[in-house]
């Protein structure tokens, strides 16, 4: 049983877990349910919260060191997605023939609930998120996991879901190899994370493309057909998947399109058509009527209603830190998209507010390319006010751009800036499109220190 058709791994015997995080903690719990010997193991420190589950649940395990000799004897290994293909320890594992797999791809022996997986480069946690609103508003046990809340593993362990939604990123996509998704959503795929894959764009796509592996026809797969690298995917990687493309460009037959008139279209051959207008959604921007069609054909295949769907994508609240309106001041609005790491999602910050934009960014540059950011920064942008440690790149990519680049010493020395320089009508965005651990912990750090500022105005 399960939804890996057949059993892959073994069923008894060594499990080990590296990394002791969500993912690894929860594979360690269903492993011992399951009847393996388990030992979790992590190089590092393991945090408070993950040592009193081990404890509780009688799990070994060990802290700052991988004991090399038991670990290499291991029937079965689950690893954390954070841990890189080319450890030495896990070539060694690899070596000698031990299988070395996800926590997802783990779990889903362990359950028949129907796995709606969600990936692409940017927005899979707002439609993870939709899409388990919208299920749980349509009446479905549904369980919500991936790189949100509780892990997978912890839930097929505990709980008693019909589906999940997970959120996949492209790390668990590389340790997984049996697993099969009834709906497969590859929302999009944009440079990101390039340093893990030998910098080459090919490798990150077909990473996201073992998304489909594994898919019957009578699976569904979910992607976005204005998407450049995942139409060139599409000619690599062959599904026999049901094809629901998602596109604002084009009118399609089976799939989610727009109309003249900005209406979401989606036509399945599950149920009637189902048409909301764009100005309707909760979340608005372009990028989010991507997010809303993907989430609204999930719903479809799960056979929901037009109403509730409709209800849901008009009450859906985004979780924090993705254009999350913050306040309005003196006429000018203040939002935090913090969780903006990278140029595309900043492309689609800047698409979605009308000029002016007062635009606070920067950080760890992790190689971007501002190229495609200039045309919107040369027509909406009233000035770029920078954060974090080295700006040159920023300074460099925009000098013909906008009249006026600045650097600030801290966010709400950039707040303060910001509220200067922006006129009434204006919008000030933190839209970083780089990572925050010069300045900050974290993303989430960035944002609620850029809220703080705000408020304090
Ligand atoms: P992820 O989980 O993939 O990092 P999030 O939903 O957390 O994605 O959103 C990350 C950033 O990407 C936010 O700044 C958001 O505004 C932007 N974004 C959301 N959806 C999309 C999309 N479909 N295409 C491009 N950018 C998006």
């Amino acid at each position: 049983m399960g939804n890996i058709s057949n059993i892959y791994y073994p069923q008894s015997g060594k499990l080990i877990v590296l990394g002791a995080g969500e993912s690894g903690v929860g594979a360690a719990i269903l492993a011992k349910d399951k009847g393996f010997d388990v030992l979790v193991s992590d190089k590092g420190a393991i945090t408070e919260k993950y040592l009193l589950a081990l404890e509780r649940e009688g799990i070994r395990y060990e802290s700052g060191q991988h004991s090399e000799v038991e670990i290499l004897g291991a029937d079965l290994v689950v690893k954390s997605p954070g841990i890189p293909e080319n450890a030495p320890l896990i070539k060694a594992l690899k070596a000698k023939g031990i299988p070395v797999i996800a926590e997802i791809e783990f779990a889903a022996q362990y359950t028949d609930a129907k796995l709606y997986c969600i990936t692409g480069s940017n927005g899979k946690s707002t439609t993870t998120m939709l899409t388990y609103y919208m299920l749980q508003k349509g009446g479905v046990n549904v369980g919500l996991a991936g790189n949100i809340g509780k892990s997978f593993a912890l839930q097929v362990a505990r709980e008693d879901f019909d589906a999940y939604v997970l959120e996949i990123s492209s790390f668990m996509l590389d340790d997984m190899f049996h697993f099969r998704a009834d709906v497969a959503v590859i929302l999009n795929i944009t440079p990101d994370h390039l340093d893990r894959y030998d910098h080459k764009m090919d490798n990150y796509v077909d990473s996201k493309f073992r998304m489909v592996r594994n898919q019957t026809a009578r699976d569904y797969f979910i992607y976005c057909l204005d998407d450049e690298e995942t139409v060139k995917g599409l000619k690599r990687h062959h599904t026999p998947a049901v094809a629901l493309p998602i596109t604002q460009e084009q009118i399609v037959e089976n799939g989610a399109y727009l109309d003249g008139d900005k209406n979401i279209i989606i036509n399945t051959s599950k149920g009637e058509q189902f048409i909301m207008n764009t100005e309707d959604l909760s979340l608005q921007g372009k990028h989010n009527v991507y997010n809303n069609m993907a989430a609204g054909l999930v719903a479809k295949v799960q056979e929901l209603r037009n109403r509730s769907m409709q209800e849901s994508m008009s009450s859906y609240v985004n979780i924090p830190h993705r254009l999350e309106h913050v306040a309005c001041i003196g006429g000018v609005n203040y939002i935090n998209d913090s969780k903006a790491t990278n140029v595309n999602s900043v492309w689609y910050a800047l698409e979605s507010f009308s000029p002016q934009i007062v635009l606070i960014m920067g950080g760890v540059d992790k190689g971007n390319d501002y190229e495609m950011l200039r045309d919107l920064v040369k027509s909406k942008v009233r000035a770029v006010i920078c954060i974090g440690k080295d700006n040159t790149r920023i300074h460099e990519s925009f000098e013909d751009d906008t009249d006026v680049i600045v650097n600030s010493s801290s966010m709400r020395d950039a707040v303060e800036i910001a509220s200067h320089l922006a006129q009434k009508g204006d919008t000030v965005l933190l839209s970083p499109a780089c990572a925050s651990f010069d300045w900050f912990k974290n993303y989430e750090e960035r944002g609620d220190k850029f809220k703080e500022a705000v408020m304090a105005l």
